[in-house]
């Protein structure tokens, strides 16, 4: 075997095996894949990866060998086929498609039915061919080479078929004439000319032409761009397919599709797609005609009718596929005379709501195990099922106003509402200053920064598989297609429907998961699978795969998760999404209730035990009252209470009437009162008086909380209820400190809890939230029956970056590579974590049975979530809606 840079696929002569997806291409390899399965593929050949890279290492120069390669192989596709490429009375005609080992969905380039000049039309037409079909891919291949090869913008192309539609009076290509099709092609060659850009006639060079500009493709802005959102290597390179053409293009039993194996949108099961009827696969993907739906609901019209044998060969491919693959796929076909021919097969993109479903479905019908449906879904993904539907009432009265403007495709499920952004640039910019709607006629893949940037993306073409749906399902943004009422004028900053205009900056609401655009801004409500866990809605299909992949997490983590929640209701939601405890309960939200601030401020700044003990007396039962109602919720779980923590400066009264107002309560002169303030403001409060220092400098502050803590827990355990309080210290630094309030919470505890007879055991530890508490961790276990690592203050105090004001700073720090993402949203292995892993290894070695768990942000991160679990902490914290998400991701944790 000499051959080392082109493979062929389809026909004879095909090697046998799992063909190389870094090798050959996703495209290649599925090409490669569904040959040796049976399903019909076009023949052609692939030239490897290899070749790119080569390429690129040697200024645009091709291996020795490759011509020669490319020549036999196309001397085998010829025999097959039984015609000739160049040649003139029956040619063979082939495209060039890009594929890279990770599909960049639009990203690079395809031209198709490469191998005709005007002497080759003009010879075949003589013996027989059909003069519009051919002159249809002549034109095609015109504008394509034009475009990709030769760089003349598509839209100059566009415009001359415009005016052509126009003078035949016609709405589509598809109803040019053969003659108005002449027009078209001498003024196509004459545009290309005036670019001094003459197009190639000789097929060979053609040929070469597109090869290179495939590689070239590879290198654009737009492909480079996409690598780096996605974080993907610019080294891997694209392969390139050379594949004999079959034709969607010629005659009404003759189309070209995409289509999925299951819903993308919701993983229902069904084949789901669309095709356009005598036309090329480019019209599908470009969104410009709107094409028909493969298999519409309760109704025959569709491919079932039209071309049934076809649809039928597709169900069996697709099934074939999926039962190989075991995953949903997409993929791209042509009907040409009846017949139907595979042209892509890869592993189709799809919604949180979509991925969770098929992998669970997946199980049922025996493609995969549970631990692979757990490894096939994004713990992030969890979210969009997670997230807001609008509310239903308030959509119905909209409606009835009026409002409802437009409908769509429902191609990104999910509520979204925002400011209309008429461009991606805008769409950018507005952003920043809250939520939007980006709009457009059609998007392309220039306009990716946008739609990361927007709430919801919205297209009057298009279908379910244009760029902006596959672009929306992958970033998981609700989004709508193919609204075709709406006239989008970019360049007027306005939007049409009917006499209705809408501009840049109006409120716009659209349902991603009906395809509804309304006017205004709507409010969302909870998600389906919400209403079932907290509703008590029966079980729907979406719900129940969610509630099975996580309990097959469930089985498979060994991290526990529990929640950050201050009151019941927050503990009850993290309850019904699974939380296992709460691992930190902040105690100085339920000081800022209005009853209760006053006194909380009376603690603070008392100048004498009495005045302070009198504050204290007031706030015990209300603390006492919010313990018990947070227990209970969390009945028979673990409960960790933080003692106060916020500095000072939060609770002082601000301005002339708080101060005077309190100074009245407390029976003091207003400016009397107004210098204590004075006397407590600190220059820097973040590192201030607070947490600990707090707690040692005005104890009764954390006796009373200690009290409230323990009698709570006193008169659940009476009522039959089973509590496991845990009591937190915050912001501990030095020993000394955890010693002597360890001994005074002690204390505290024994005495209550001998006053009222009971044998509760309550464990004390402490926050490892100030980088020293890390290092002397060791000293501090004496003392700490449990670590909860703060990492929002450990990640602030490690890196000197104040949480509150690092957004004047961060951003550019993140776009200029000094850091490579938020240290606050995702843990920064190298430092914090060093810290992290330090303290573990410490706190172990003094208390072997120390409980290690972190309660900061990011233990609701999922790459946070993976290094918790390999530095063998007992749990992770986090918010309640995160609690799925944690779940998954500490389960993904153990797989790899
Ligand atoms: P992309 O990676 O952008 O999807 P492709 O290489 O898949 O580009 O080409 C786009 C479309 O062009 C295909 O879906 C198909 O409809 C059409 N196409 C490509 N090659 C052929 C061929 N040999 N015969 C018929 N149509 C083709
Ligand atoms: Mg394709
Ligand atoms: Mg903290």
């Amino acid at each position: 075997m000499s051959q080392r840079y082109v493979f062929p696929f389809g026909g004879d002569g095909v090697a046998e095996g799992k063909p190389d997806k870094n090798l050959l291409g996703g495209k290649g390899a599925g090409l490669a894949e569904m040959s040796h399965l049976g399903i019909p593929v076009p023949p052609g050949f692939t030239i490897s990866t290899e070749v790119c890279r080569f390429y690129q290492q040697h200024d645009g120069k091709y291996p020795e060998d490759l011509a020669q390669e490319v020549e036999e192989n196309l001397a085998r596709v010829e025999r097959e086929h039984g015609k000739r490429f160049g040649e003139g009375k029956d040619p063979l005609l082939v495209s060039v498609r890009s594929g890279a080992p990770v599909s960049m969905p639009g990203m690079m380039d395809t031209i198709l039915n490469l191998g005709l000049n005007d002497e080759i039309v003009a010879q075949a037409i003589s013996a027989g061919a059909e003069s519009r079909f051919l002159r249809d891919c002549y034109r095609r291949l015109l504008s394509m080479y034009g475009d990709v090869v030769l760089n003349v913008p598509h839209s100059e192309f566009e415009e001359i078929l415009e005016q052509a539609r126009e003078r035949q009076g016609v709405e589509t290509d598809a109803q040019l004439s053969s003659e108005a099709l002449v027009d078209v092609i001498a003024a196509y060659k004459a545009k290309l000319a005036e670019h001094g850009k003459p197009f190639p006639e000789d097929p060979k060079e053609q040929l070469w032409g597109a090869i290179t500009a495939v590689f070239e493709s590879w290198d654009n802005r737009r492909a480079r761009e996409y690598r780096r959102l996605q974080g993907l290597s610019n080294e891997m390179g694209t392969a390139v397919n050379v594949q004999v053409m079959v034709f969607g293009n010629r005659g009404d039993d003759c189309a070209t599709g995409v289509a999925f194996s299951r819903n993308p949108a919701t993983g229902e099961k069904g084949i789901f797609g669309e095709y356009l009827v005598n036309a090329q696969g480019e019209d599908v993907v470009a969104g410009i005609r709107t094409p028909q739906s493969i298999s519409p609901d309760g109704d025959s019209s569709g491919m079932t009718g039209q071309f049934g044998a076809a649809y039928e060969t597709l169900k069996g491919v697709c099934r074939t596929l999926e039962k190989e693959r075991r995953d949903m796929q997409d993929v791209e076909f042509t009907v040409d005379g009846g017949r139907l021919y595979m042209l892509q097969t890869r592993n189709g993109k799809r919604t949180g709501f979509a991925a969770v479903r098929i992998a669970v479905d997946m199980v049922d019908e025996n493609l995969i195990e549970p631990a692979e449906a757990v490894a096939r879904v994004e713990p992030e993904q969890l979210s969009q099922l997670l997230a807001p539907v609008f509310d239903l009432e308030q959509k119905q009265e909209a409606i009835a106003r009026g409002d409802r403007v437009a409908e769509g495709l429902p191609a990104g499920p999910g509520a979204a509402s925002g400011k209309i952004a008429l461009s991606a640039e805008r769409a950018a910019e507005m952003a920043v200053n809250g939520s939007v709607i980006l709009v457009r006629a059609e998007t392309s893949p220039e306009d990716i920064v946008g739609m990361h940037a927007a709430a919801g993306i919205l297209t009057a073409r298009g279908g379910m598989t244009s760029h902006a749906a596959v672009v929306a399902r992958g970033l998981g943004k609700p989004c709508i297609v193919g609204a075709g009422a709406l006239r989008v004028d970019e360049g007027a900053n306005e939007i049409r429907v009917d006499d209705r205009v809408l501009r840049e900056g109006d409120e716009l609401s659209i349902d991603g998961s009906t395809g509804e655009v309304l006017a205004g801004r709507l409010t969302a409500r909870e998600s389906e699978v919400l209403q079932v866990l907290m509703e008590g809605r029966d079980e729907t299909p979406a719900s129940k795969a969610f509630r099975r992949l996580l309990e097959w997490a469930d089985d498979l983590r060994r991290l526990d998760v529990r929640t950050n929640a201050d009151t019941p209701a927050d503990a009850s939601v993290a309850r019904a999404f699974g939380a296992e405890g709460i691992g930190l309960c902040r105690t100085e939200h339920m000081f800022f209730d209005e009853e209760r601030i006053a006194w909380v401020r009376q603690a603070i700044v008392a100048e004498n035990q009495d005045e302070r003990k009198q504050a204290l007396e007031h706030l015990l039962p209300m603390q006492q009252s919010d313990f018990e109602g947070i227990f209970e919720a969390m009945a028979g779980l673990p409960v960790t209470v933080r003692l106060l923590d916020p500095p000072l400066h939060e609770f002082l009264p601000k301005g002339e009437r708080a101060i005077a107002e309190l100074a009245s309560q407390m029976g003091l002169e207003a400016s009397h009162l107004a210098d204590v303030v004075d006397r407590l403001a600190e220059t820097n409060p973040m590192l201030g008086h607070r947490g600990c220092r707090l707690g040692l400098t005005a104890p009764d502050i954390y006796t009373m909380q200690v009290e409230a803590i323990a009698r709570a827990a006193v008169n659940l355990t009476r009522r039959g209820i089973d509590v496991k309080p845990e009591i937190m210290v915050p912001l501990v630094g030095s020993t000394n400190e955890m010693e002597r309030l360890r001994s005074m919470i002690e204390a505290t505890l024994q005495r209550v809890l001998s006053e009222e007879d009971s044998g509760l055991e309550i464990p004390i530890g402490t926050m490892i939230e100030v980088p020293r508490a890390a290092l002397v961790a060791d000293k501090i276990a004496v003392y700490a029956d449990f670590f909860s690592f703060g990492t929002n203050d450990l990640t602030q105090m490690t890196f000197g970056f104040s949480r509150d004001d690092v957004g004047s700073f961060l951003p550019r720090y993140i776009e200029d590579g000094i850091l490579r993402g938020d240290p606050f949203a995702s843990i920064d292995v190298d430092g914090v974590g060093q810290l992290v892993r330090l303290a573990v290894a410490r706190g172990r070695e003094s208390r072997s049975q120390i409980k290690l768990g972190v309660c900061g942000e990011h233990g609701g991160d999922p790459r946070s979530v993976e290094f918790f679990d390999s530095v063998g902490l007992d749990y992770v914290s986090c918010s309640p809606y995160r609690v799925p998400i944690a779940r998954l991701a500490a389960a993904r944790a153990q797989q790899d």
